[in-house]
């Protein structure tokens, strides 16, 4: 496994290997790795022959109050995991190097990221969209990896990817989970045991939104109710939403008559956690 620090050098060596007729998977990540990201990673080894992780903790994409300079960082620990799976370049580019004193370019994010995280986030997705369309510019990969974790993270850079014309395919991925059901989050290793146990709120809102639509129970006004009192329950100490949304354009629905897709974003303790699942009526 080759670790690379230099930008020219990441694009002259997958440059080469693309060349050559090789298919490029990419997972961009900012480390701290668990099963989540290991299992993006082994997907892009699995579909490619050459698969490229992307370790950087993006300043752009954090808020002023935000954990940028607590976020976990764990790169010996990463490396080791990720050399263990099979992949075969891992990207780790300084912050000056990325965004040079003179840097002034932003993406301007696309609809989808308007509400919700984009929302309670001002700026996060300028930052989110911005990295990715430089990693895209320096890694020329066929295939990128994204976590459905992130559901309206992929949304903006599926979004992102269509109306750039960039020429590589999103493959999003399912969510691993701890077997309790909570999501795994770089965030996980923030919580106290209490917190921890807390933190299941988000996952049994997620169950109960699941239970209703299975049960036939379509009405959005009920479903986030539902999810609102089990996150009451648990409790977490604020919630910042909790919706049923269009999958696509992520905005809110009345009824769920086709595909649509739970979101929460809670705060439990210091730490902000999201999750999602997908919701399908009973035909
Ligand atoms: P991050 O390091 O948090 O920016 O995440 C890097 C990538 O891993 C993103 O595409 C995330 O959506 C994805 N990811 C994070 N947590 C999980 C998870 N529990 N399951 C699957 N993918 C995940």
């Amino acid at each position: 496994m080759k670790v690379i620090h230099d930008l020219n050098e990441i694009f002259a060596q997958i440059d080469f290997v693309r060349r050559d007729g090789k298919k490029i998977g990419l997972v961009p990540t900012m480390g701290a790795l668990h099963a989540g990201h290991l299992s993006l990673a082994s997907k892009a080894k699995q579909e490619c022959d050459i698969a490229v992780t992307t370790i950087f903790v993006n300043p752009t994409q954090f808020g002023p109050n935000e954990d940028l300079a607590k976020y976990p960082r764990t790169l010996e620990q990463d490396l080791d995991s990720l050399a263990k799976m099979g992949c075969d370049y891992v990207f780790v580019p300084a912050s000056d190097r990325v965004y040079s004193p003179t840097h002034s370019t932003f993406v301007t994010p696309p609809r989808v990221a308007t509400r919700w995280e984009g929302a309670i986030r001002p700026g996060h997705y300028q930052g989110v969209a911005t990295i990715v369309l430089k990693l895209f510019q320096l890694i020329p990969a066929h295939v990128a990896y994204f976590g459905l974790k992130d559901y309206q993270q992929v949304r903006v850079i599926q979004s992102m990817v269509d109306d750039l014309n960039i020429p590589i395919r999103i493959e999003p991925c399912e969510t691993v989970r701890e077997a309790d059901g909570l999501a795994m989050s770089s965030r996980n290793r923030y919580l106290s045991p209490d917190e921890r146990q807390r933190a299941l709120g988000l996952w049994n809102a997620l169950s109960a939104a699941h239970g209703m639509v299975h049960a036939g129970q379509c009405d959005v006004a009920g479903i986030e109710s539902a999810m609102k009192s089990q996150l009451e329950k648990a409790p977490v100490d604020r919630i910042d939403y909790a919706a049923v949304v269009h999958p696509e354009t992520m905005e809110p629905i009345e009824r769920v008559d086709d595909l649509a897709v739970a979101i929460i974003a809670a705060r439990v303790g210091n730490t902000r956690l999201i999750d999602n699942r997908i919701l399908l009526p009973p035909s």
